[in-house]
This record gives C-alpha cells, sequence and structure tokens, in this order.
C-alpha cells in the first residue's frame, strides 16, 4: 500500500523560508576580520541567500556544480554556504590553514568551477591557483576600494546581479548540497559530499532536546569553523530553530570569543577542545571577569576532552555537552545527555560518564566489531572497531573507488575508531585504531593516558604515542606541555599515573615540549610526534 503522505522533499530552502517567515528580524552578528561587528538579521541574511542563488543560475552555475569557499566564518561566508546550495549548486568549503599541495589536489578532485575567497586569504590562494581549476574567483573585500588582481572578480557584484526575491529553485532532497574532505593524517585527503536531505534531517537530529538542543532562545556560536564539516551544523540547525547567530570571524584567541561571547549573550557555542583549553585558562585567571550568559553550554569535541575541561567550566557554571563526530557523518554521531538514572549517582561517578561521548544521536545506528569481524556486546568492556550507518552517514568518498574498504559488505561505515558502547548506550572512543598502542600483545588506550595526564594540576597538555620498541612491539611516550610556571616531573607523573593504571600501561618516558603538533582542524598531530622520536626506544 502506497502512502498517502505528501513527499515534500527535505532541502535547504524548507529551512530558509521558515526562519525568513518566522524570525527575520532575529540577529545575526558577524564579526569582520577587521575586528568590527557587522549586525544583521535572518530576514537580511535570507534575502542576500536568494539574491546570491540568482546571481550564481545568472553567472552560469549549472546542478551540481562546485562553489568552493575559502575564508573564516562571517555572514559573507553564510550567505554561499546556504546560497551555492540553494541556486542548485553544491558549497565545497576549503581549509585555509591546509598546506597548498593539499588544496590544489582538494579543488582540483572536486573539480571546483566558482570560488568565494575573503580578501584576506589572498596570499594562501596564490599557493594553490594556479594548480586549481576555478573559472571565476570572487573576492570578498571588507575595505572600500583597493585594485582587484586581474583574475578576480568583485564578489559584491556578482551578488548584484540576483533579485532579492528570486524564488528558490525546486530541488530533490537527494542533490548534492555540500561537500568536505576530510582532515585525515595519511593519504590524500578523501571528499563526502552531503545532500539537502542529510543537512536537513541532521539540523532535527541535532536539535532534540537530549542532543545538542537549539531552541529559538538560543544565541548560537560556531567557533569550529565552517570548513570542518559544516561547523557541526550549526548555522542549519540556528535557522532552523530560529536562533540568534553570532560568527566570529578569523580572531579565534580565548580573549576575543570571550569578549565576543559577553558581548553578545552567547549560551551555545561549539569548537574543538584545543580552544576551550584557551578560554578556560582565561577564565581561570581572571575569575568573575567574564559576565557569560547564565546556563551557557559548550559543545566540544572533534578530540577526546578530558575530564578535567568537564570540571573546570563546571566551576565556573558552564556546561559543557561532550559531542563525538566525523566528516563522513556530517558529522554529529554521539552526544551526552545524562539519563535519568544518573540523578542518582554521586557527583564522581557522574563526572565519569559525562567525559564519555554519549549516547548515540537519534537516526545513527552503531555496531562494534572485534577483529576477526564479530559484532560484540554492549558491556562497556569489550573494546572493538566502532561502525555506523545512517541517513546521514556517506555511503562513499568521492571519486575514490580505491577507499571503498571503508565501507562494509553489508553497508555499514567503518570509524577507524575504537571503542566501548556500555550497556546503557554510552559511546566511550578508546583510540583511533592506529593511535593504540600494542604493547606485549596487549592494547593500551593513548587517549586514557592523555585524559588522566590532562587532570594533572602541572599539565597542559599530553599526548601519548605509540613507540617501537626492541622487546614488546610497541611502548607509550608521553609528551607533555607543562603549565606556564609549573615545573613537573616525570618521576611525580609517573606517580600520577600509576594511581589509576596498571603498571604495564605506564609510559616508558615522559618528554617535556613547548607545545603539541596539530592539525588543520586543531587535533594532536601523532604522526609528527611519531616520527620525532621513532627511535626513542631504541627499536624503529
Ligand atoms: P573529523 O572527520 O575531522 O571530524 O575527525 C573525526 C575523528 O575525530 C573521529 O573519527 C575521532 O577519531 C575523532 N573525534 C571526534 N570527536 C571526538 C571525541 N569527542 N572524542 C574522541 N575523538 C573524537
Amino acid at each position: 500500500m502506497r502512502s498517502t503522505m505528501m513527499e515534500v522533499p527535505l532541502t535547504l530552502p524548507l529551512i530558509l523560508e521558515r526562519v525568513e517567515r518566522l524570525f527575520a528580524d532575529v540577529a545575526v552578528t558577524s564579526r569582520r576580520p577587521d575586528g568590527g561587528l557587522e549586525r544583521s538579521s535572518w530576514g537580511q541574511v535570507v534575502r542576500r541567500v536568494r539574491q546570491l542563488a540568482d546571481a550564481l543560475r545568472r553567472a552560469g552555475l549549472r546542478r551540481g556544480e562546485r562553489v568552493a569557499t575559502l575564508m573564516w566564518n562571517h555572514a559573507r561566508h553564510l550567505e554561499v554556504y546556504f546560497g551555492a546550495p540553494a541556486a542548485g549548486g553544491v558549497v565545497h568549503t576549503l581549509n585555509p590553514r591546509l598546506h597548498a599541495d593539499e588544496l590544489a589536489y582538494i579543488a582540483t578532485h572536486a573539480d571546483d568551477r566558482f570560488l568565494v575567497v575573503d580578501e584576506g586569504l589572498l596570499p594562501v590562494l596564490e599557493g594553490f591557483r594556479h594548480r586549481a581549476p576555478f573559472a571565476r574567483i570572487f573576492v570578498v573585500r571588507w575595505q572600500a576600494g583597493g585594485a582587484l588582481p586581474d583574475w578576480a572578480e568583485d564578489y559584491e557584484a556578482l551578488v548584484a546581479e540576483g533579485a532579492e526575491d528570486a524564488p528558490f529553485a525546486e530541488l530533490d532532497e537527494r542533490e548534492a548540497a555540500g561537500m568536505c574532505y576530510t582532515s585525515g593524517t595519511t593519504g590524500h585527503p578523501k571528499g563526502v559530499v552531503y545532500s539537502h536531505r542529510a543537512y536537513v534531517l541532521h539540523a532535527l537530529m541535532t536539535s532534540l532536546p537530549d542532543s545538542i538542543g537549539y531552541t529559538m532562545r538560543d544565541v548560537v556560536m560556531p567557533v569550529v569553523p565552517m570548513f570542518h564539516v559544516n561547523a557541526w551544523g550549526m548555522p542549519h540547525a540556528a535557522a532552523l530553530n530560529g536562533a540568534r547567530l553570532v560568527l566570529p570571524g578569523p580572531r579565534l584567541d580565548a580573549l576575543s570569543l570571550l569578549e565576543l561571547m559577553v558581548e553578545e549573550g552567547v549560551t551555545l557555542a561549539a569548537g574543538v577542545p584545543t580552544v576551550w583549553l584557551g578560554v578556560l585558562q582565561a577564565l581561570d585567571e581572571a575569575p568573575g571577569r567574564f559576565r557569560l550568559a547564565p546556563g551557557l553550554r559548550l559543545v566540544i569535541g572533534g578530540s577526546a576532552v578530558p575530564e578535567a575541561m568537564i570540571r573546570g567550566f563546571d566551576r565556573h557554571g558552564i556546561t559543557v555537552v561532550h559531542a563525538w563526530g566525523m566528516t563522513e557523518m556530517t558529522p554529529i554521531g554521539s552526544v551526552f545527555a545524562p539519563r535519568p538514572e544518573f540523578d542518582r549517582l554521586d557527583q564522581e561517578t557522574r563526572y565519569a560518564w559525562r567525559a564519555s561521548q554519549g549516547l548515540p544521536a537519534a537516526l545513527v545506528q552503531m555496531r562494534l566489531v572485534d577483529d576477526d569481524g564479530r559484532e560484540l556486546p554492549w558491556d562497556g568492556v569489550r573494546f572493538g572497531e566502532l561502525q555506523v550507518r545512517g541517513p546521514c552517514v556517506t555511503a562513499a568518498y568521492h571519486a575514490r573507488p580505491d577507499a571503498a574498504e571503508a565501507f562494509t559488505d553489508d553497508g555499514w561505515f567503518r570509524t577507524g575508531d575504537v571503542a566501548t558502547l556500555s550497556p546503557e548506550g554510552y559511546l566511550r572512543i578508546v583510540d583511533r585504531v592506529k593511535d593504540l598502542v600494542k604493547s606485549g600483545g596487549e592494547w593500551i588506550s593513548s587517549v586514557e593516558l592523555e585524559n588522566a595526564l590532562m587532570a594533572h594540576p602541572a599539565v597542559a597538555e599530553a599526548a601519548v604515542v605509540a613507540i617501537p620498541h626492541p622487546k614488546w612491539d610497541e611502548r607509550p611516550l608521553a609528551c607533555v606541555v607543562r603549565r606556564p610556571g609549573a615545573a613537573v616531573r616525570a618521576d611525580e607523573l609517573r606517580a600520577h599515573l600509576a594511581a589509576r593504571f596498571p603498571k604495564w600501561w605506564l609510559p616508558d618516558d615522559f618528554v617535556f615540549l613547548e607545545e603539541i603538533p596539530r592539525t588543520s582542524t586543531g587535533k594532536f598531530l601523532k604522526r609528527a610526534l611519531r616520527e620525532r622520536f621513532r627511535h626513542h626506544y631504541g627499536a624503529g
């Protein structure tokens, strides 16, 4: 029997029309690269989106063609972010922190036709422009005047070609709307192509009260860049719910963020642990200085949130919401929310749970699989590779038949993360498959050691890596950044860990560094540490 329901496609214009109709006056604030604030509203944003979408079509953008962006989080980026898909095109956010060779590869592999670039990022573009396929390049200029290079055009002049009241294109929900490349640390980055349907479903599922839980009363600030997996879907979800949106521009240092959060009354912000580590230090140094909105929630993910960070923000009345996700998942896969029975637990036990990666998000299926391909029970103890399935999970990589091994024969995606799932459904990421330490045939979780080290008051940051060892195959090495002024020694850190872990888990050595090298999206670049300390234990 066929259902009698309307087959209304789940497309971004559905979200845009709602926010335009219901929340036209709700503020969208964006920090310009020069530091000034640009105040606008959802009504104005959607008018610009309509205009840009119309202009892109007039400029010859055909269905499914890519519009690349090379921009920080601000109002112009937001327009393209919605405008390219609304025109039937695909917004492809490029990460300006990548190496020029990688950008050339990605833009070419994605076959990007147009590019919209921040004036301030022209030097980055210069590094790979000749190796990229852009037919037209539009520059967002923040200062009036100033000549453009002869290969570039003015973005405002492009927008002016469109009509503010142009209707949105009729789109199929399965059409491509956006594109992102993984920040993979080995081999070429791989592209994921998101559909309108995945974006809309992702916005809905992250809006649920036990998920990120956006409301129309929220003031939402994505610190996570729009080029890092759709800013975790925040702009879409803010529009869907009619929340205020604050875009922080290029200044992502702790003080700039805190000042903006105070000024705009931000209630919900998201970013990777590194960003919030700096913010927490600034709060600790000057308690009471920043009058943040009561009930502020920080969604933190991208790498594991140390329990110490959750406790640290609690001291300032700020709630950390730990989330896990992947580029391949649009990206949210799990979000922490306490089950009702948690109310009966003591505070210490609650902290341990809150440091988990949370419950599988709505519409996300999970399973754990051991080395022999057998499914493991959810007992919170046994760990295996986490595999996922769902309408917001990619089924393939763009034009990469060689990467098919990331998908199982029965249609699941292999995350490459090793995890446990508790009987209650809480996910704990134990490690990346390739970051686990294999010592004498047993596995050691680098993430657990790192989290314990970062709970030590003298430790600012710690990364634990597997180093080849002549006897044990691999042994852990702890790379530690001390807090300013702290003078902690290796034996003290070893004693600190010995209180929590079996002896054979303890790192054989501790090295003290000025900083931990990072990937372009702020994760520890463990590959660089493994390379650097390869021979530290006399093998490798
Ligand atoms: P990306 O595609 O760049 O978002 O990276 C996805 C990977 O980041 C995941 O496979 C995890 O290894 C890691 N990751 C993301 N969120 C978390 C988290 N909350 N805890 C631990 N690892 C995380």
